[in-house]
């Protein structure tokens, strides 16, 4: 068996963006900032992915900066904002991915900013009121996720990009899980910095992009070359980007049709995996992006239950990919209030466009079987014993 149940931690590449990438490396090897005809043709590749992504956010195409991926998206805006600023105060969520936490941490430790982690409540939503009571007269960022990559709750974005908006604070949100996954207007959202990657929407891994608003001026975040008007040197990714680009074209025109399979999905394995007893669907209340399913077992250790998939050919993940083979419990889960246990028996589900109701009822039944087992061998399962394990 082989199903892929894991798609927040990476997609595979759709094969029409990779046939779009493939003559980049070919016939059109040319540098795209070079001025004669090679570097023309390889630019189109630049601006295709550009145009794709301003497309998808109803941004201009100036306003979009090729970058690495969303790590490098998120910590040029969170670092760039920052160090533009000098000092400060920053706004962001205690269940951000690394990328943004950990730029917030270094914010902190090593430049002298102070920083506020608001915390979540029980579904994994910030209290937009206390956002807007932790707004300090020097606060220079707020940075907020869209949609959490081990929940998918989606936060209150439209109202946070309005108290931003109402004080003058620039606004960041690292939005990988959700574009191409959720309508997003930036102008209507009220959001000033936006990540993207594109290898979590059926594009390669290595190619990202941020939107910058016009006006709003992050610090240089790599020096060299003139590209991305001076501010992020290097020279361009052009198979990459073309990649990027088809990655968008394609989310864009199938999201209604891939959310309702998603969905639908996600509705088949939540109603299995909730015949289990002693099992809670995290964040169930929220909204959340569809295909999402975090689902805690009582008395399992996620990490026996995971490995148990994987000799079966099944792909789910513990909590977030970069926290996985470690054994500390989400934070993201601990945030929302689980205690220890219910954060280590806890397991990610993510659906993707090529997913089928059969894998889906193979995965709960082998889940349930499996379930069943560790409960039976496992002594903390045997101290909480009630009955309903059985
Ligand atoms: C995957 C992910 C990132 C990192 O993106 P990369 O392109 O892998 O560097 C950042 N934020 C969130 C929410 C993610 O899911």
């Amino acid at each position: 068996m082989e199903i892929y149940l894991d798609h927040a931690a990476t997609t595979n590449t759709d094969k029409r963006v990779f046939e779009a990438m493939l003559p980049y490396f070919e016939e059109h090897f040319g540098n795209p900032s070079s001025q004669h005809g090679y570097g023309r043709t390889a630019n189109k590749a630049v601006s295709f992915a550009k145009e794709q992504a301003a497309k998808i956010l109803g941004a201009k195409t100036g306003e979009i900066y090729l970058t690495s991926g969303g790590t490098e998206s998120d910590n040029w805006a969170i670092k760039g904002i920052a160090e533009a600023a000098g000092k400060g105060h920053i706004i962001t969520t205690q269940v951000e991915h690394h990328a943004v936490l950990d730029c917030c941490v270094y914010l902190e430790k090593k430049r002298g900013f102070r920083v506020t982690y608001l915390p979540v409540n029980e579904e994994g939503l910030i209290n937009t009121e206390e956002l807007e009571k932790a707004i300090a007269p020097d606060t220079v960022l707020i940075s907020v996720m869209f949609a959490n990559n081990e929940t998918g709750v989606i936060m209150p974005v439209r109202n946070i990009g309005g108290i931003a908006k109402s004080h003058g604070i620039p606004f960041h949100t690292d939005a990988v899980q959700a574009v191409g996954r959720v309508p997003i207007n930036v102008a209507e959202l009220g959001i000033d910095l936006l990540s993207i990657s594109a290898h979590k929407l059926y594009g390669p891994k290595g190619i990202g992009a941020l939107y910058i608003k016009d006006g709003i001026t992050p610090e240089r975040f790599m020096h060299g070359g003139g590209q991305e008007k001076g501010l992020r040197a290097g020279t361009y990714n052009s198979p990459g980007a073309a990649g990027l680009g088809a990655a968008l074209r394609i989310a864009d025109e199938s999201a209604e049709k891939d959310n309702a399979h998603h969905h639908a999905l996600a509705k088949r394995l939540e109603d299995g995996l909730l015949k289990i007893a002693g099992t809670r669907i995290n964040g169930a209340n929220a909204s959340r992006l569809a295909g999402y399913v975090n689902a805690s077992f009582d008395g399992i250790d996620s990490l026996a239950l995971m490995v148990r998939l994987d000799f079966e050919g099944i792909a789910v993940s513990t909590g977030s990919a970069c926290t996985s083979g470690s054994v500390k419990p989400s934070y993201v889960l601990r945030a929302m209030g689980r205690d220890e246990n219910e954060a280590r028996a806890a397991l990610r589900f993510t659906i993707g466009r090529d997913n089928t109701e059969r894998q889906i009822d193979s995965v709960i039944s082998l889940i349930t079987k499996f379930v069943g087992e560790l409960r039976a061998i496992t002594p903390f399962a045997q101290k909480n014993g009630e009955k309903h394990f059985a």
